[in-house]
């Protein structure tokens, strides 16, 4: 990986700044790429001070001019980009039932959403996000990666993309659409070898799921309590259970896998629950 240069959308949050710090320490130069300038900015600084190449520049993924502006500054300081994470995105609670189940009595309190009550804007955002927010970054830097070599876009998927998670209609809708264009672009680009792989990490403590696992007292909520039964291994990721599989798909050693989607998740997505 020595001198790739990468580009890790979301990278200033905590998964995706595992993932770029994995790619530096093996060499590679980072960009990373967050809404939040600041937490972009941290995160390569650390990089740096830890003897890397990273610079951290601030775009919106949703938004094509200033990709556009990202990927202009992206060649100007470390060249082409040869590894694409998209790594941002996340749940809202606007698109989220209170609920795991619907029961009659749910219409007449005000203070639960309903499947009813789902907001249309909260939907909405988590399948802009988490879709167009993978779709428009690899417009505008996977350019970069025809008619070179051992060129990889790794896509970030989730548990709730293989079976979806209760509460979560938005969320799981989204990431298996992210799955799903995974394998469409991986048959897209075949010709032109470039690869797109996906991670689906299960579950892992963040400031995104923070307050639906666990109390403020730091105990489990019962969803958490839930997931840990269910998971085999019986904990939560830790962010670095992810590098060892990101080295994998991005190494040319893997030149023939190509649109698939790996579950990072202690035996959740195997297990029946019995
Ligand atoms: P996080 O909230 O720590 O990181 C997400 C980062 O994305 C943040 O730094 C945020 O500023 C950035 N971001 C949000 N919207 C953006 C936008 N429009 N443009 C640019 N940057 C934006 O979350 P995380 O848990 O590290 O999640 C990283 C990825 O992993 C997400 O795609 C998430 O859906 C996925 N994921 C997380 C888990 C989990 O258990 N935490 C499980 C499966 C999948």
């Amino acid at each position: 990986m020595t001198n790739k240069v990468a580009v890790v959308t979301g990278g200033g949050g905590i998964l995706c700044g595992e993932l770029a710090k994995t790619l530096a320490k093996n060499g590679a130069k980072v960009a990373v790429l967050d809404l939040k300038k600041e937490a972009a900015d941290n995160l390569a600084a650390e990089i740096n001070s830890a003897g890397g190449t990273a610079i951290g520049v601030a775009a919106n993924v949703l938004d094509k001019e200033a990709l556009e502006a990202a990927h202009r500054e992206v060649l100007k300081e470390l060249g082409p980009c040869e590894i694409l994470i998209n790594g941002a995105g996340g749940n809202h609670p606007k698109g989220t039932t209170s609920m795991e189940h619907f029961s009659p009595d749910q219409l007449d309190k005000a203070d639960l959403t309903s499947f009813f009550d789902l907001d249309h804007e909260g939907v909405e955002f988590v399948f802009n996000l988490n879709f167009l927010g993978t779709l428009i970054p690899t417009q505008v830097f996977s350019k970069d990666m025809i008619g070179k070599d051992d060129c990889s876009i790794i896509n970030i998927s989730s548990m709730n993309a293989f079976t979806p998670l209760t509460k979560i209609p938005a969320y799981s809708g989204a990431k298996a659409a992210v799955s799903n264009f995974t394998q469409w672009l991986a048959v897209h680009f075949a010709k032109v070898g470039i690869r797109v792989n996906a991670l689906a990490p299960g579950f892992f403590l963040t400031d995104q799921n923070r307050s639906l696992l666990t109390k403020e007292d730091g105990s489990m909520t019962e969803r958490g309590n839930k997931i840990i039964s269910q998971t085999p291994m019986g904990r939560y990721g830790k962010p670095e259970d992810l590098n060892s599989t990101l080295l994998w798909l991005c190494d040319p050693a893997t030149s023939f896998v190509t649109g698939i989607v790996v579950p990072i998740d202690g035996g959740f997505s195997a297990y029946s629950g019995v």
